[in-house]
């Protein structure tokens, strides 16, 4: 492997660009027309532009993305998470092509990529999953015959989801046929299947989910686990390696049964079993994402494993053991806090536009993964995460210590930011404590509302020649 294009934007596409750098392979950006002044683009050895900003014309665009990995000449093909990281299709062309597809192989996405059939199929290999459909519900009234078997609350998910999308919880039966025709046209229009299916849900559940990377001989090595339960709307805001409720028995049996399970699949490159933790301590199948995750850096950081590298030498044909050294374990504390523009405090609106000013923290222990800088004009096409904050220390304390200091340090101005949120996560005794589920942050915006004026820096005006008031600071 000599050239690698990468099909993503943002910070992922500079991760991989820096990975890509190290291991002396050359690299082919590729960007729609709104990310020409990108960082990806600009450290890359060679960029193509692929289409217009609408992802479904540039970064989803198959035969475009194709045609420039022709073009550039690449051996290899990485697509980050997202856009077309999990398109089976995708990974099939690039194979037609003769470019390596830096991930599973093509059957094991589309198995995977079905969310229902991917938990019968754990289930059949030995992986505890929540009791719920068998097969897709083909109608409400399906729906309504798993609930009298399981009871309420119920949760509505599409098979073909992701990103929190076509996904219902529903708490009585007289809202049961509402839900499902809802969840069914979010699915369909989000995924373009409306199949549904439904597992029980779990009140005050922890996200808990396991790093895995597979070699192509055969051999598969699980990297421990991460705590994701702080959560809006579905979707991860903070992350942690360890998880502040895991023990060691509970880690040792999870990854016994998943290495078995990852090895009868064929599982190969990276990715993310997810889980539900009840409050008895039981662990619940939800899903695989076969792909990179946003949040693999804490993993990087407590195990020492840099995750971006082992793909592309797992692709490479490389031994997992040559590749890893050693046995694997996780050491430290390692916190990631999303940082979003998006603005919390007023039901997480997006806030695109132009970062006037930037200071990112630095220090032992400190890593902030970005592709903005100062001046850079946020587009409203894309995803609204703009950096990751990630904190190491010795222990979970020390990380979390780390963390509201470096929160203090990351200065942002211009728009609205996920910063003060995590000020106030950082602050809270529960979740100093471990104590949280995944109903963390609603509660603590319930509580914390009042105590935030939205108008509080217009309310207390700067003196004149007083530095100006910064954003969440
Ligand atoms: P997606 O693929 O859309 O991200 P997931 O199946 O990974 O959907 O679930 C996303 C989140 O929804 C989980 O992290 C969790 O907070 C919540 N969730 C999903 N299934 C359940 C369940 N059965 N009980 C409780 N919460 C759930």
């Amino acid at each position: 492997m000599r050239k690698v294009l990468i099909a993503n934007r943002g910070e992922i596409a500079l991760r991989v660009i820096c990975a890509c750098k190290e291991l002396g392979l050359q690299t082919v950006a590729v960007y729609s027309e709104a990310d020409r002044y990108s960082l990806h683009v600009r450290f890359a050895d060679e960029a193509v532009c692929i289409g217009p900003a609408k992802s479904a014309l540039s970064y989803l665009n198959i035969p475009a993305v194709i045609s420039a990995a022709e073009i550039t000449n690449v051996d290899a093909i990485h697509p980050g998470y997202g856009f077309l990281s999990e398109n089976a299709d995708f990974a099939e062309v690039c194979q037609a092509s003769g470019i390596r597809f830096i991930g599973p192989r093509p059957e094991v996405i589309r198995l995977m990529g079905l969310k229902e059939r991917a938990r019968e199929e754990m289930k059949r290999l030995g992986v505890a999953i929540l009791p719920g459909s068998e097969g897709i519900l083909k109608h409400a009234a399906e729906a309504q015959e798993v609930a009298a078997r399981i009871g309420y609350p119920m949760i509505l998910k599409a098979s073909a989801g992701g990103g929190g999308r076509g996904m219902r919880v529903v708490r009585d039966a007289a809202d049961l046929a509402g839900q499902f025709t809802q969840a069914q046209n979010e699915a369909q229009a989000a995924c373009a299947c409306g199949d549904l299916y439904s597992e029980k849900y779990i009140e005050r559940a922890r996200h808990i989910e396991f790093q895995v990377l597979g070699d192509e001989h055969g051999e598969i090595e699980i990297l421990g686990e991460r705590e994701c339960s702080v959560q809006r709307r579905h979707q991860k805001l903070i992350e942690e390696a360890p998880s502040p409720v895991m023990t060691p028995k509970l880690r040792k049996r999870a990854s016994g049964a998943l290495k078995k399970a990852l090895k009868a699949i064929g599982y190969t490159n990276a990715g993310t079993v997810e889980f539900i933790l009840d409050e008895d301590g039981n662990l619940y199948f939800i899903e695989v994402n076969a792909r990179i995750q946003v949040e693999h850096p804490v993993t990087e950081a407590v195990t020492g494993v840099d995750l971006v590298k082992a793909q592309l030498r797992i692709a490479m044909g490389q031994k997992l053991h040559e590749i890893l050294g050693g046995p694997v374990e996780m050491r430290g504390h390692a916190i990631e806090c999303r940082i979003n523009a998006e603005d919390p405090f007023n039901n997480f609106q997006p806030s695109p536009g132009r970062i006037e000013f930037l200071h990112v923290p630095g220090g032992h222990g400190v890593r902030v993964d970005t592709h903005v800088y100062g001046g850079y004009v946020i587009p409203p096409h894309y995803d609204s995460m703009i950096a990751k904050l990630i904190c190491y220390g010795s222990d979970r304390r020390v990380a979390l210590d780390r963390m509201a200091r470096a929160l203090d340090e990351l200065i942002i101005r211009g728009i609205k930011t996920t910063i003060p949120l995590h000020k106030l996560t950082l602050k809270d005794p529960n979740f100093r404590r471990g104590r949280y589920s995944t109903n963390f942050v609603d509660r603590l915006l319930a509580a914390s509302q009042p105590l935030v004026p939205p108008k509080a820096q217009e309310l207390t005006p700067a003196p004149a020649g007083a530095p100006e008031k910064i954003e969440g600071v």
